[in-house]
């Protein structure tokens, strides 16, 4: 499962308590998300530890290298030691809304690549992100997967892939990461739709496409709950058809 941190550490119980149901469900890892900025840096290493420390369950705090300095990245592995961390999902994250073109453009890590060396050297377990449906800022499918390649070749263990629903852009996308000698796991992440609003906002935000045949459902649904009950219906038959191809696990995106 991934988990996003609460705006207000006030909110910090809400999100224990759904960590303990999901606890039940007996996860392989729970991963953590972590702000473009680094703002909540802290809140990600507070949920990760709790998760690893308090659940007993493997944690993976995610961290992006858009806004990170020497200092602050130094800073920030010697956090998520203190806290018990082992695992980490290296990105590079968008461009933080208070940060210009100009220092995004002179940014000191330019690609997570740049960071997985130095988590590896301190002792994590490296994830990189990839996008079977390619990435917006990339000009074709092929150089998309030269820098995951590159993501591979500088010691990320796994790579984690951006949401989807048509489970074939992921067997495609799996085939040609083997044909460039990509050998790593790749799993596959997975965000059932929960609300109405999420027919339309999820593959706009995702720059995903939906399959005709969701497309088609998704036009039906006038309330949240037909939405859920798609979104719960298509999931499964994703997971199944996950499953049944041999995916090494499956990651659920568990945001609203
Ligand atoms: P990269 O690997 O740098 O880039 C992705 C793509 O951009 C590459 O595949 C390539 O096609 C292209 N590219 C990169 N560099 C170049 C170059 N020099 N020239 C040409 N093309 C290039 N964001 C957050 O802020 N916090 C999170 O916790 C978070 N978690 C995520 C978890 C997963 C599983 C995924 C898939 C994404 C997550 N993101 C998160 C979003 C991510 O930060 C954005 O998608 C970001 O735009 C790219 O990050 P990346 O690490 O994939 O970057």
């Amino acid at each position: 499962f991934e988990v996003f941190p609460p705006k207000k550490w006030e909110d910090f119980p809400g999100l224990y308590e759904t960590l303990d149901e999901l606890k039940g469900l007996h996860p392989e890892f729970i991963s953590c998300t972590y702000g473009a900025g680094g703002s909540n840096s802290k809140k990600t290493a507070e949920i990760a530890s709790h998760i690893e420390n308090e659940l007993g369950i493997r944690s993976i705090a995610h961290l992006t290298c858009a806004a990170l300095t020497e200092d602050k990245l130094l800073s920030t592995i010697e956090n998520f030691k203190n806290a018990g961390i082992h695992s980490v999902l290296a990105l590079r994250g968008d461009k933080p809304f208070d940060m210009s073109e100009e220092d995004f453009a002179n940014r000191q890590y330019k690609h997570p690549s740049e960071i997985i060396p130095i988590l590896k050297k301190a002792g994590f377990r490296v994830a990189a992100a990839c996008y079977p449906e390619k990435h917006e800022e990339s000009p074709n499918a092929e150089q998309d997967l030269l820098w995951l390649k590159r993501k591979v070749e500088t010691g990320a263990d796994y790579a984690v892939t951006q949401l989807f629903y048509d489970n074939n852009r992921y067997f495609s996308f799996v085939k040609r990461a083997r044909e460039a000698g990509i050998t790593v796991p790749i799993i596959p992440g997975i965000k059932p739709f929960s609300k109405l609003s999420q027919l339309t906002m999820v593959p706009k935000t995702f720059k995903v496409d939906l399959p005709d045949e969701l497309a088609r459902e998704a036009l039906k649904c006038k309330t949240d709950e037909e939405a859920r009950a798609l979104g719960t219906e298509w999931c499964i038959h994703q997971c199944r058809e996950l499953m049944a191809g041999g995916v090494p696990s499956l990651h659920f995106s568990t945001g609203g």
